[in-house]
C-alpha cells in the first residue's frame, strides 16, 4: 500500500513523537532543529544549544574516540559518501555525564540548504552491560588480570609474531595456605599478579592461568635479554611480598619461544609447560627454556 506524502504537520508530529533524538544541523554543525527526545536524552535546553556547534558540546576534542572523530569529520567535510552512516560513541550530556549513543547521520539538501540529520539513541545501559560482560569473560575474578581464556586468545592472535611465552608457578604455595590460611594465600596471589603487571608493562598479556600459576606473553626474540628479564623477576620475587613470612618465597618459570611460524599454540604451551616442569624437578626457583622441538612434534 502506498501512502501519500505526509504533510508538514504530520511529519512534525512523527518527529516529535519519536523516542530517538532527532537533530538537524546546518553545514557548520550548528543545531537548527531538535526534537523533544533530543532534549530529554542529552539534557540541553534551547539556550544551551542556540547558535552552538553540537559536536563541540557532545564530543569535545579531548574526548574524541574514533567514532566521535568520524562524526566531527563527517560534519566538517562536505564531500562525504551519500546515505546514512552508523556510529557509536560516548557523548557528553548537559549534566557532564558520559553516555553511549548510537548515531545515524546523513547529509541532505533542503531546498538550497545543506543539512546534516542526526538520529541518536541512548544505548548506554546495554553498552555498559556488554562491556562489563566482556570484561568478566576475560578477567580473573580474584586478581583482576586476564584469565586463561583471554591468555589463549592473545596467544592465538599473536602467533605470527616473535613471542616469548612464560609460565610461572609459585613454589610450595600450599605451605602459605597451610600456615597462614586461605585469605593470606588469596592476597599473595593478588600480589604476584600486580608484581607481574608492574614488571612486564610491555607484555601482550599477563594472566592468571589457575591456582597460583601465571602466564606472560611478551614480544621478544629468543635470546639472553628476555631470559635475563625473567631471571631478574625470579630473583626479586621474594621482595614482592610485604609480609615477612613470604620473604622465602620463590617462583619457577618455564619459557618457550615462537620463532618458527609453523609452531602452533599447542607446541608453544606444551614447551613452556615442560620447561616449567624441568624448573620444578631441578630444585625450583629457576628459569628453564623449552628445548627446541620440530614443529608438530607434540601432536
Ligand atoms: P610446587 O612447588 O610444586 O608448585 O608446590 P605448590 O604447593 O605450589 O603446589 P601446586 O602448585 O601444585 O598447588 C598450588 C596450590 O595453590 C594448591 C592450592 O592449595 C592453592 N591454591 C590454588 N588456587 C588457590 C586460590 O585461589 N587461593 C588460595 N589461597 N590458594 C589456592
Ligand atoms: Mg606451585
Ligand atoms: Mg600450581
Amino acid at each position: 500500500m502506498k501512502f501519500p506524502p505526509p504533510s508538514d504537520g504530520l511529519f512534525k508530529s512523527i518527529v516529535e513523537g519519536s523516542f530517538d533524538a532527532i537533530m538537524v544541523l546546518d553545514s557548520d554543525g550548528v543545531v537548527a532543529y531538535w526534537n523533544e527526545a533530543a532534549e530529554r536524552i542529552f539534557g540541553y535546553t534551547h539556550s544551551d544549544l542556540d547558535g552552538q556547534s553540537i559536536i563541540d558540546k557532545m564530543v569535545p576534542p579531548e574526548h574524541g574516540g574514533v567514532s566521535a572523530n568520524a562524526l566531527r569529520q563527517f560534519i566538517g567535510e562536505p564531500v562525504s559518501a551519500p546515505g546514512w552512516h552508523h556510529l557509536e560513541f560516548e557523548a557528553h550530556r548537559a549534566d557532564g555525564e558520559m553516555m553511549w549513543i548510537d548515531v545515524r547521520v546523513c547529509r541532505m539538501t533542503d531546498g538550497s540548504q545543506e543539512r546534516i540529520v542526526l538520529v541518536s539513541r541512548d544505548v548506554d545501559e546495554t553498552k555498559r552491560r556488554n562491556l562489563e560482560l566482556k570484561l568478566a569473560a576475560t578477567t580473573d575474578f580474584l586478581s583482576g588480570i586476564s584469565n586463561r581464556r583471554e591468555f589463549q586468545r592473545v596467544l592465538e592472535s599473536n602467533m605470527v609474531e616473535n613471542i616469548c611465552l612464560a609460565i610461572l608457578d609459585v613454589d610450595h604455595f600450599k605451605s602459605i595456605n597451610d600456615q597462614f590460611g586461605h585469605a593470606v594465600g588469596d592476597q599473595a596471589i593478588r600480589t604476584v599478579a600486580e608484581s607481574l603487571v608492574q614488571f612486564f608493562p610491555d607484555a601482550l598479556c599477563v594472566a592468571r592461568l589457575g591456582g597460583e600459576e601465571f602466564g606472560v606473553i611478551i614480544e621478544a626474540d629468543e635470546g639472553a635479554a628476555v631470559t635475563h628479564r625473567f631471571d631478574r623477576y625470579r630473583r626479586q620475587f621474594g621482595n614482592t611480598f610485604d609480609y615477612n613470612i613470604a620473604s622465602k618465597f620463590t617462583v619457577s618459570i618455564g619459557l618457550a619461544f615462537n620463532q618458527n611460524e609453523s609452531f602452533n599454540v599447542r607446541d608453544l604451551l606444551t614447551g613452556a609447560d615442560h620447561a616449567l616442569y624441568e624448573s620444578k624437578k631441578n630444585g625450583r626457583n629457576q628459569v628453564t627454556i623449552a628445548k627446541r622441538t620440530n614443529p608438530g612434534d607434540n601432536q
